[in-house]
């Protein structure tokens, strides 16, 4: 049986930093190699996405101006479709400026707030004076093990994949987790959420933000197929649906290579 995936790219024109684009040539790719036929769509400013049609969003990273330049149309055009699809279950991918901006709020560095997308309850504020450095530099994180023990699920052959999340992050933003909203991993090296906080990431549902940036999918081939599995159970309703597992020998050997250069 061929499967097919939608997968749309959200604001491209508008959030993409640090290569976040390289996200989507990992999906296509990899859907190839799975013999998924897979479909990417842009949805910028002025467009309307199409009720039940997207099975993964992807949105990138941007500074803070980016981020708010695309929230009256998102509110005005995009919510209610998105947020249907993604409360029935669609998967959603944000990556820090895009991550920041799923939430309820965004208090920018210049003192002012404004509202997020309200995909996932979290919220973000730029540093006070308690938190004058960015986040910057490698992150490592260990994934928590009930997210751990869905991605080996997704395998149809048990495969051996890292306990790892590597990236790099570049942000002031802080992020903090609401009600419903789990941590993606654990913080190793780096700071992921925030400066004071021990975790990277968050996850309702299967929307998922980081603040790793364009090595997210290239260097986490388990997370990679984290999203399509998911994706593919939401869009054929079988909850039990598996993926063959791909050699990842490159891939593996970069995220090693990162664990091993800065987590002694
Ligand atoms: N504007 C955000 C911040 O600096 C996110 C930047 C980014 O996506 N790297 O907090």
């Amino acid at each position: 049986m061929t499967y097919s995936l939608t997968i749309t790219h959200l604001y491209p024109d508008h959030l993409n930093l640090y290569g976040d684009t390289g996200n989507l040539i990992v999906l296509r790719r990899r859907c190839q190699w799975l013999g998924i036929d897979c479909t990417v769509k842009a949805l910028t400013m002025g467009d309307r996405p199409t009720p039940g049609e997207t099975d993964l969003y992807f949105m990138g990273g941007g500074q803070d101006n980016d981020q708010v330049a695309v929230v009256d149309d998102f509110h005005g055009r995009k919510y209610d479709t998105i947020k249907a699809d993604t409360e029935a279950g669609a998967v959603f991918l944000g990556v820090c400026g895009g991550y920041q901006l799923m939430g309820n709020t965004f208090l920018m560095g210049n003192g002012e707030e404004t509202r997020g997308l309200g995909i996932i309850n979290v919220d973000t504020r730029a540093p006070g004076s308690e938190v004058k450095q960015r986040c910057i530099g490698n992150l490592i994180a260990e994934i928590l093990p009930a997210l751990y023990q869905q991605m080996l699920s997704l395998y149809t052959q048990p495969k051996a994949i890292p306990h790892t999340l590597v990236g790099f992050e570049n942000h002031s933003g802080q992020t903090y987790l609401g009600a419903g909203v789990e941590p993606l991993a654990k913080t190793l090296v780096g700071f992921g959420n925030n400066a004071s906080a021990d975790y990277e990431g968050a996850r309702y549902k299967n929307v998922f933000g980081s603040y790793m940036h364009g090595s997210l999918l290239p260097k986490n081939p388990h997370f990679a197929d984290l999203l399509l599995g998911l994706a593919l159970r939401y869009r054929s309703g079988d909850s039990t649906l598996t993926l063959p597992s791909l050699a990842d020998r490159e891939e593996l050997a970069a995220h090693q290579y990162v664990v091993e250069q800065y987590h002694a």
